[in-house]
């Protein structure tokens, strides 16, 4: 029962590890041991590990730390897209050796074969787009043609200029420290395609997200119909019953069965486990930026809301109690001529602040539809073609 033990504590680690590491900031997991890790695996560790450089090698070893963590973090690199390359073609490898030996099987078709090749390929392909396409760079001489397609709202866009490009920022647009560049608009930089996420690229990063929940779906649930022939194949029910002596029931066969597959499939039930925790967390990933394509907001805009509303709201907070002050100053002054107030009533009387209702007027939500055709259509594509044509005719 050893390996199993092992398996069982490897699969809890490494989920604890990615939760951590990826949600450890949520607010749900504030003060708790989740947010600890996620602190000393973003922060922590760095720091003990500069403080460790600083002792053995002084303040020329803490130099080149900080010139390698700038390379890594500010600047645009390699490292995290090799990274990517090295997941999925070191699990496609592992899944090759360990088990396309049992393809086709009792459940499997031959097929799969070739079909998983082409589905980790189509993947591979939505990277590289991704990766290359211009996430849509505005310079001086696409601006005016930015401004004109993206309006100011003047909640959370007005006319300002960039400090760097030394152009008009169109409204949605922001300027990539990493990249060094304006990008229309502007989702996030991504390191794993150390490119922008911005209007020309939304729709492969999102066709990215969601191909790669399918692959780690398709890639589970294949390795599980693998196995599952093998079950049959090996007549390993039959075996347990007839010759361990073992009751044809569900409950008594199950711990055997489970034991023999840990045993004899110990790789490709490790495999198995990793692909369905990545599944979770990339349906999490996708869902999460397709909610945001059908009401056409940026992860750049989301953050700039959640700062207006708050702002907004702590404004007609004070607005509220200062008018709340003024009437029950207006009210003692008053008490002579009118009763004064039950206790009881002033006391389940609704409180001025409760009234107050912020409405987010995202001026760029056309609703669902349009708003999906402007991902897979952006603007300015629309612009430069009918623009084109014009120059033709
Ligand atoms: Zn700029
Ligand atoms: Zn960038």
């Amino acid at each position: 029962m050893a390996v199993q033990w092992l398996l069982v504590c490897h699969g809890l680690v490494t989920l604890l590890v990615v939760v951590s590491f990826l949600c450890g900031q949520w607010p749900i997991f504030q003060g708790t041991f989740i947010q600890r890790i996620h602190n000393f695996l973003t922060f922590g560790a760095f720091d003990y590990f500069r403080r460790f450089i600083e002792y053995v090698f002084g303040s020329r070893g803490t130099n080149a730390l900080y010139l390698a963590q700038y390379y890594c973090c500010d600047r645009p690199n390699p490292i995290l897209q090799a990274m990517y390359l090295a997941i999925v073609g070191g699990t496609y490898c592992l899944i090759v050796y360990t088990t396309f030996n049992y393809i086709p099987g009792h459940y499997i078709a031959g097929y799969h074969r070739y079909t998983s090749m082409l589905a980790v390929g189509v993947g591979i392909l939505l990277f590289l787009l991704a990766s290359f396409s211009d996430p849509g760079t505005i310079n001086s001489e696409n601006v005016s043609q930015y401004l004109s397609l993206y309006p100011y709202d003047n909640i959370i866009y007005s006319e300002k200029e960039c400090s760097t490009c030394k152009i008009l920022k169109p409204a949605r647009s922001k300027h990539c420290s990493i990249c060094d560049r304006c990008v229309a608009r502007f989702d996030h930089h991504c390191g794993w395609m150390n490119n922008c996420i911005g209007e020309k690229n939304t729709l492969y990063f999102v066709m990215f997200l969601f191909w790669h929940f399918f692959l780690c779906v398709y890639g589970t649930v294949a390795i599980g119909l693998v196995l599952a022939g093998r079950l049959k194949e090996l007549e390993v029910v039959y075996i347990l019953t007839a010759y361990y002596g073992i009751e044809n029931s569900f409950r008594s066969l199950t711990p055997h069965v489970v034991q023999w597959l840990v045993n004899s499939y110990n790789t490709q039930i490790l495999v198995m486990v990793f692909l369905a925790i990545v599944s979770l967390l990339l349906s999490g990933f996708f869902g999460y930026h397709a909610s945001l394509c059908l009401s056409n907001t940026t992860t750049n805009e989301t953050f700039k809301w959640q700062d207006y509303l708050s702002w907004q709201r702590k404004v007609e907070e004070a607005k509220a109690s200062a008018e709340a002050l003024k009437a029950s100053l207006d009210e003692l002054s008053s008490q002579e001529i009118k009763p004064p107030q039950s206790k009881w009533k002033s006391f389940f009387r609704k409180s001025h602040l409760e009234d107050i209702n912020i409405v987010k007027n995202n001026i760029y939500d056309r609703g669902f539809l349009k708003n999906l055709y402007e991902i897979i259509y952006p603007l300015s594509s629309r612009h430069s073609f009918s623009f084109s044509k014009l120059k033709n005719e």
